[in-house]
């Protein structure tokens, strides 16, 4: 098992210095999440989205199972109407390095949700049986009912609801770990 400054340094290897350590039971989970996932998101339905993740009370008792975790803040300066895949891609396969060597640093509970919605394909099946990257795909913070702002606030981070576009927007990852 390594110490909480070795799992940084893994971190910062990335290029990540945004981010802070958590009690993952303190997580904020809420089925008002799960309704604006429902109702008004246009990836409802990709293949780690609703209706493809657990219920709300399952995703609750889930976080509780683990002892530490960290949120990971993402920032940059983006147009809605052009989103930037590329980063966006290139920030989740650092992210997916980072839960690998976390794991393989002897936290076999290690666990990554993503910064985003999963788009690692072109064309999402929709669902986990027939999904076409099993190995990489990560459910999103939102996907698994969480209260981002609430619980981003909690941890003494600051996360605004963007007003204007184009502006800088902050992504979210959490990393859970034990
Ligand atoms: S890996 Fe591809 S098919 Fe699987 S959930 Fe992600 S986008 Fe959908």
């Amino acid at each position: 098992m390594k110490s909480k400054a070795a799992i940084e340094a893994i971190i910062m290897k990335q290029g990540f210095s945004d981010y802070k350590w958590i009690n993952p039971k303190e997580i904020v989970v809420a089925h008002w999440v799960r309704v604006k996932c429902t109702f008004g998101c246009g990836d409802y339905g990709l293949g780690t989205c609703p209706p493809n993740s657990p219920s709300v009370n399952d995703c609750d008792s889930f976080f509780k199972e683990y002892e530490s975790g960290l949120i990971i803040r993402l920032t940059k300066y983006a147009d809605k109407n052009a989103y930037p895949s590329d980063w966006s891609r290139e920030m989740t396969n650092k992210l997916l390095d980072i839960e690998r060597e976390v794991f393989l640093s002897g936290y076999q509970k290690a666990f990554l949700l993503n910064q985003t919605c999963c788009t690692l394909c072109k064309d999402c099946s929709g669902n986990r049986v027939n999904c076409k990257d099993k190995t990489n795909s990560r459910p999103s913070p939102e996907s698994f009912a969480v209260d981002v702002y609430q619980t981003v606030r909690n941890a003494g981070l600051d996360i605004n609801v963007i007003s204007e576009n184009p502006s800088e927007i902050n992504k979210i990852a959490i990393l859970l770990i034990e």
